[in-house]
């Protein structure tokens, strides 16, 4: 899933990429996937797109006073054409693309999907506050001063790895940074919020914005079709169970959930203990 520092490269590149063009024409052929339905597409017609920017994990693509907000969720990704292959409309219902924009340069980009968990969000707005998922939003996680980050946690009693992928205390950060800021913070990612030491708080905070600051670095190096490896490539627990923890060399774990899981190094965060993973316990090592 997109986080925080993919997202902010997708809005990099397409400030680069597509502000000062006009919109042709927007193809939506995933109609679940659009969320709203006034304004429709078609009034996006011969509007220039005046920025990109980044609201939590949701892209924000401004369209001179609409602004057409995504969230990727788990398969969703922004692919952009330098030109497209056909000029026919997408047809509804057919492959992974949901929406198609069309530029007046004859470029543009394309939302796409993939596999059958369609979960994909696209809002056509005069607001992005008007997006509930927005509007929800607590600050973002690399704006956020490390007073107020300390408050928000604490005042958000559970384990440290759900609050800090909670949205509406922190907007920005998903599965994967949260594995890689509790690595870096050295943090059970079970340890209780309101347990936290001053001392624990303030190496959260600067180990979310160390994470945070030099994944968004890696991403917008990257063209924004290469941007789902490199995020792979820059992990150091994430997705790595088995593999040795660069810092202390033990195996990197595991604990799974219903429909996610989450890594750790027992090493580096668990005093050398494995987390109980009631679940899996008799398939892991
Ligand atoms: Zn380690």
């Amino acid at each position: 899933m997109p986080e925080l520092p993919e997202v902010e490269a997708l809005a990099v590149y397409l400030r680069e990429r597509a502000a000062g063009r006009r919109v042709d024409r927007i193809e939506v052929a995933a109609i679940n996937a659009l969320k709203t339905y006034d304004p429709s597409p078609s009034a996006a017609a011969g509007r220039a797109v005046t920025g990109a920017s980044r609201h939590g994990k949701h892209l924000d693509v401004e369209l001179d006073g609409l602004h057409l907000v995504v969230h990727l969720a788990r398969a969703g990704w922004l692919h952009y054409r330098e030109r497209f292959t056909s000029a026919a409309p997408l047809k509804p219902g057919k492959g992974p693309i949901a929406l198609r924009v069309r530029l007046d340069d004859g470029s543009g980009f394309d939302l796409t999907e993939a596999g059958t968990q369609k979960k994909l969000a696209i809002h056509l707005v005069g607001d992005p506050a008007q997006v509930p998922g927005v509007a929800k939003l607590g600050p973002d996680a690399l704006d956020v001063d490390a007073a107020t980050f300390a408050d928000r946690l604490r005042a958000r009693r559970g384990q440290v790895k759900g609050v800090l992928t909670d949205q509406q205390v922190l907007a920005g950060i998903g599965n994967a940074y949260s594995d890689e800021i509790l690595h870096a913070a050295r943090l059970s990612p079970f340890a209780r919020t309101d347990r936290l030491t001053e001392e624990q708080l303030a190496a959260l905070y600067a180990a979310t914005r160390r994470v945070l600051t030099d994944a968004v670095t890696r991403s917008v190096g990257q063209r924004a079709a290469e941007l789902k490896g490199e995020k792979r490539s820059g992990l150091v627990v994430h997705g790595r169970t088995g593999l040795p923890c660069p810092v202390c060399g033990e195996s990197v774990r595991e604990v799974s959930f219903a429909d996610s899981s989450l890594q750790y190094c027992p090493g580096c965060q668990t005093g050398g203990k494995p987390l109980a993973d009631r679940r899996l316990s008799k398939l892991i090592r």
